[in-house]
């Protein structure tokens, strides 16, 4: 994709950015390390760095990443005021990458450094983004194997946008990718969802989810909450149209029962589908603002074949100024 061709004589080196959102892990950092540097330094053609986000962790991460970065001159390191949250930061492990291509990844290694180099196969081919897709998870909890199953589904059948299924967060976006989504104002709560809304083509590589490496997850019950409802707040207003959806079949099922019955229903049956529809004129202005208020393009570019050089607006006004 962007592998751009160098401006000046000398050739230009593709830099792929891998980004790793850090929330007290201590315990992992320095393997994440060398796991992805081992798998960095051996890919033949290709700069590399590596950008720790540190989402605010309050035990030894920092001081961790502090001396890797000592060690190691690939190693960009960014520390957030306080703990924003895992999308949150890997947004800003997205404006802080310079790379022709930036993989996003988790600490804990589960999902597996090796892949990048497939990644970046793919990329080569012409793939803007490439996302890791699951088909094993043996680290996560049952709990959340099926919440997730089911929870993505329901989204992809309500969003207003493609949703991929079985992927997280363990993906490769190609440069153009990448500035789309950190153009966009606002709060970036759902970056999955994102990466869906903004249409690029996807392709994607299987994997098994390992297990965690060290310490425990970060993603507290809470958290996972917040996580699923921003998914779904982000995707689709759909949801406020349900009051339209229950007005009109409670009116019209009042209407169906006087005509079989002959006689008109009392007003209190009617009462609940009207004050439904009420809601749902209500739910239609709120869809409008849920739209303006993401505040998105209303489309993306993928690419530009123009035959003709276009003649600025200026240069067509100028002889008319002169002739003045
Ligand atoms: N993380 C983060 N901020 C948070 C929670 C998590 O940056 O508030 C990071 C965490 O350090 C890890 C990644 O997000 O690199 C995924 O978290 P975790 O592995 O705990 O989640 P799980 O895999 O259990 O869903
Ligand atoms: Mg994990």
């Amino acid at each position: 994709m962007s592998q751009r061709k160098a401006d000046g004589p000398a050739p230009h080196t593709p830099l792929i950015s891998v980004v790793v959102p850090c929330y007290n892990e201590g315990e992992v950092v320095a393997e994440a390390h060398r796991r992805i540097s081992t798998v960095m330094r051996a890919l033949d053609g290709y700069d590399h760095e590596i950008v720790f986000v540190d989402d605010g962790s309050r035990d030894h991460t920092w001081d961790v990443l502090t001396s890797l970065a000592r060690a190691d001159n690939h190693v960009q390191l960014v520390q957030l005021t306080r703990n924003f949250g895992h999308q949150p930061g890997m947004m800003a492990g997205l404006r802080e990458a310079r790379g022709d291509a930036v993989v996003t990844l988790d600490a804990d290694l589960q999902d597996p450094p090796e892949l990048i180099p497939a990644m970046v196969e793919r990329w080569g081919q012409g793939w803007p983004v490439v996302s890791g897709r699951r088909v094993a998870r043996h680290g996560d909890t049952r709990f959340k194997v099926a919440t997730a199953y089911v929870y993505y589904r329901l989204l992809k059948s309500l969003a207003d946008h493609p949703i991929a299924l079985d992927t997280g967060d363990f993906r490769l976006l190609d440069r153009s990718v990448v500035e789309t989504l950190t153009r966009l104002s606002g709060d970036p709560g759902f970056v999955r969802g994102l990466v869906g809304w903004a249409g690029f083509a996807e392709t994607s590589i299987e994997y098994g989810r390992a297990p965690r490496s060290a310490g425990r997850s970060k993603y507290t019950l809470r958290k996972m909450a917040s996580l699923s409802h921003r998914g779904v707040m982000t995707c689709t207003a759909t949801p406020a149209r349900l009051p339209t959806a229950v007005g009109v079949a409670w009116l019209g099922g009042v209407a169906l029962t006087s005509a079989v019955r002959r006689r008109p229903m009392p007003v209190a049956a009617w009462t609940f589908g009207g004050e439904a529809l009420l809601l749902g004129i209500l739910g239609e202005y709120l869809r409008l603002v849920h739209h303006e208020a993401r505040g998105r393009p209303p489309y993306v570019v993928a690419r530009r074949d123009r035959q003709h050089a276009v003649t600025p607006v200026t240069a067509l006004a100028e002889p008319e100024e002169q002739a003045s």
